[in-house]
């Protein structure tokens, strides 16, 4: 049990301000996540430094494809969700081991790993061990990113924006509202893209993706307005990934078809984004990046898998146009 932070007394309740749930809650009882509880009037977080799952992986596996690419990374999870999502299975939760983030810094600096990244829950849950992990890793020039619903508040944004370098804002079903409202617990997702200025304000570099739903979530009207808000308010180099949803017990859909992925990618391309990607599936026309201006190939991947790197700074070779790639 750790002192929570982002959160004020509110008609003698506590309002926490870390997620977008935004939950008032009463003495002894816990927000949505389970993970913040108001004790004796002061909020405390149950997951603080409490891992279920760690691991090294390459960046792309997390979706990130301009952001230091093929660079390792040490993934990390904990438990609790501001969105309980039924079209996932859900991961064993239980607690693997304890750590600190100076544990896992030094982990970081034993292994020569120069990225660490929030993943297989939502980071937003595990804030304030991320918090801590995000600030402490800027004095040894580790990045630090995030997986995240985008169910975060600017509040909560703001404080970790200083720190934190990358997220990869996971969006599903085109982040129809009406989708959020039935399936995840009436989450509105207009919050989502108020944390996505929020993360462009702060100057966190930012990729896209998008889980298309066969049947249930997979409108290509509601892409089509998710991409142009965008081209329009982020701007047409924000990396852009279709994702394919897999089945659950649940529902009745079998995977998405990297056919239906490749339609929604050449309608996205064709709307101004300038590097979309179907991540997660092989056999895409959509694995590499390619250069907007002269079409000169710059990454290039197998699935989602990096092999190779053709880039000068942050320009094409061929042009010297230039490409939002961190490295
Ligand atoms: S983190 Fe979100 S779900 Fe958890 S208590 Fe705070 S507002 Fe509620």
């Amino acid at each position: 049990m750790r002192a929570a932070l982002l959160w004020i007394t509110e008609s003698g309740k506590i309002r926490c301000n870390v997620c977008a749930r935004m939950c008032l809650i009463g003495l002894d009882e816990a927000g949505y996540c389970k993970v913040r509880v108001n004790k004796k009037n002061a909020l405390i977080t149950k997951n603080f430094g409490k891992i279920t799952g760690i691991g090294y992986s390459k960046i792309e596996e997390h979706n990130f494809f301009h952001f230091y690419p093929g660079s390792k990374t040490i993934h990390v999870s904990s438990f609790g969700e501001s969105i309980y999502d039924p079209f996932i299975e859900k991961p064993d939760k239980s607690e693997k081991e304890k750590m600190t983030p100076e544990d896992l810094i030094k982990l970081a600096n034993q292994k020569g790993v120069k990225l660490i990244t929030f993943t297989g829950s939502e980071p937003t849950i595990f804030f304030e061990f991320a918090y801590r992990v995000a600030r402490l890793a800027k004095r040894y020039n580790i990045k630090t990113t995030f997986v995240t619903n985008g169910y975060i508040t600017s509040e909560a944004v703001k404080k970790i924006g200083k720190y934190l370098d990358a997220v990869n804002v996971h969006v599903t079903a085109s982040a129809d509202p009406e989708f959020y409202k039935k399936h995840f617990d009436g989450a509105d997702v207009e919050q989502i893209f108020i944390a996505l200025k929020a993360f462009k304000k702060h100057r966190v570099f930012t990729e896209v993706s998008n889980t298309i739903i066969p049947e249930v979530g997979e409108d290509f009207v509601m892409n089509q307005k998710l991409v142009e808000w965008i081209v329009n308010k982020l701007g047409s180099s924000i990396p852009y990934h279709l994702l394919p949803a897999h089945p659950v017990p649940k529902f009745d859909y079998s995977e998405t078809s990297v056919e239906t992925l490749d339609e929604f990618a050449s309608r996205s391309a064709k709307m101004g984004m300038r590097y979309v990607y179907v991540s997660g599936a092989f056999g895409s026309d959509y694995e590499n990046t390619s250069c907007y201006n002269c079409g000169n190939e710059i990454i290039t991947r197998v699935g989602s898998v990096f092999t190779n790197i053709n880039i000068n700074g942050d320009r094409c070779p061929n042009c010297g146009f230039k490409i939002s790639v961190m490295k």
